[in-house]
């Protein structure tokens, strides 16, 4: 089905570097069984298991590299509520799935929020998410996010930061304003799904490492196959997002990975943390390709942006990001950068999450646009959902069309994007 996936260790993050734990899970071997096996131990992978084992089924998680190798232990860290593609959902629904779609756009916090406590995972979690806005004109979303909230009685603070307020709360003139809202927050993105895991292997996961899922053998029971084991399943999930090459013939050229980078300065002192960030907020513009930055728990600046289609890092990440850095935080200018790394985002043109069943029995979501800490979340409740019988969350997604871009292994870049462009102006129609 594909070609043999080469093990890896975590990349050179901050995140790797500063790990509650190295995890050592045994590779696949011989034959198993369970009633749902998972491919992927990312976000999407561990919370699908981790929810369907607190329900009482038996699981087998197969990750091709570490727990988090992926996206979810290189990304910012922001957990912001919503799924990217939830706006064309609604509009295809109507009115009377407002209520219902407001509470989905919250449920990936809640989760989080409840996992953290409930099994003690130690991630840096802290409230607040500040989008500001990159031109005047960004300035009105913020009413339309005031507005919905009210109108859904939302019971969590936010506020709307005028420009001065945002200067004086950020240490930058780029922005026009701010909305910051408390329910969001950030966190230490690989910290949580470590300790995710770990709450599913106290409840009975099986999870394997560095075991590559190499085919799987479709029937009423699907087989899981890599090069050393199996694992004979009555549903799979597949979770491997960008990163997955799984099921070529309905899945190809429907997810694009997009390559997105990250830079961690040195500590910083306790002068510039007070006049760049004294709330401790998660921060990202309103860009089409965004900027996104956030204090660590140690007051490191992790500053991530831009987004390139052509399956090539760039060869200085540091020299690729920080100009952007500095653009917004000129008074960083002579703090040394420890750490730099990037990771792959899934995007789809439409931008809504593309979930689905194959065979009736194997259950796949991926693509969140760049999106997922919350949205991975989501979709793993809607997944469990949908294998224990209650398909009706699950089914809007699954019920939406996706566009499939022959041959965009091949293309690349520029048609991928004017792809994007070509929703983009749909959407405004
Ligand atoms: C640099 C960066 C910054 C980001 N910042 C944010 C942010 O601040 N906030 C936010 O909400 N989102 C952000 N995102 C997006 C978010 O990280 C992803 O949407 C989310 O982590 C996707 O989770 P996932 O589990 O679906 O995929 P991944 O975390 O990528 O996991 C997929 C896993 O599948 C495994 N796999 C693949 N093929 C196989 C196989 N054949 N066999 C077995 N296993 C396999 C991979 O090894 C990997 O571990 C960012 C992404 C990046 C790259």
């Amino acid at each position: 089905m594909r070609k043999e996936h080469q093990k890896q260790e975590h990349t050179n993050s901050y995140y790797a570097a500063t790990a509650n734990e190295v995890t050592n899970y045994p590779a696949l071997e011989g034959a198993q069984k369970a009633d749902v096996c998972v491919v992927g131990a990312g976000f999407t992978g561990v919370a699908t298991a981790l929810t369907l084992a607190e329900r009482g089924f038996s699981v087998a998680l197969v990750e091709a590299n570490r727990v988090g190798w992926g996206a979810s232990g290189r990304n910012g860290g922001q957990l912001i509520n919503g799924i990217s593609g939830l706006g064309k959902i609604a509009k295809r629904r109507g009115s009377e799935y407002d209520d219902m779609l407001w509470k989905l756009k919250w449920l990936g916090n809640d989760i989080v929020y409840d996992r953290v406590e409930k099994y003690g995972i130690q991630c840096d979690l802290k409230s607040g998410f500040l989008e500001v806005a990159a031109k005047p004109s960004h300035v009105a979303y913020f009413d339309e996010f005031v507005a919905e909230r009210e109108k859904h009685k939302h019971a969590y603070p936010y506020e709307v930061w005028d420009r001065e307020t945002t200067r004086a709360n950020l240490g930058t003139d780029a922005f026009h304003g701010g909305f910051v809202c408390y329910r969001d927050g950030h966190l230490h993105p690989l910290n949580l799904c470590l300790g995710e895991a770990r709450a599913a292997h106290d409840l009975g996961v099986r999870i394997f490492e560095q075991s590559p899922v190499t085919d799987i053998e479709h029937g009423s029971r699907p087989r899981v196959k890599t090069a050393a084991g199996h694992v004979d399943a009555d549903a799979v999930v597949l979770a491997g997002n960008a990163y997955g090459q799984f099921e070529p013939k309905h899945l190809s050229n429907l997810v694009f990975p997009a390559g997105s980078y990250i830079i961690g300065t040195e500590p910083l002192s306790e002068e510039l943390v007070d006049e760049i960030n004294p709330k401790d907020v998660a921060v990202c513009d309103t860009n089409e390709v965004v900027d996104y930055c956030r204090l660590s728990a140690d007051k490191r600046l992790l500053y991530g942006g831009a987004c390139n289609y052509s399956g090539r890092d760039p060869a200085s990440i540091k020299a690729y990001i920080l100009p952007r850095m500095l653009k917004v935080y000129p008074q960083l200018k002579d703090v040394r950068v420890d750490f730099e790394w990037g990771g792959k985002i899934g995007i789809v043109l439409n931008r809504i999450p593309a979930a689905g069943r194959i065979n009736g029995n194997v259950y796949y979501c991926q693509g969140y646009s760049g999106h997922g800490v919350n949205a991975t979340h989501i979709m793993g409740e809607l997944m469990a959902d949908a294998i224990g019988g209650t398909m009706e969350r699950f089914d809007l997604f699954a019920d939406m069309g996706h566009f499939r871009l022959p041959g965009s292994q091949w293309i690349g870049n520029q048609i991928i994007a004017l792809g994007m462009l070509y929703y983009k102006i749909r959407d405004r129609l």
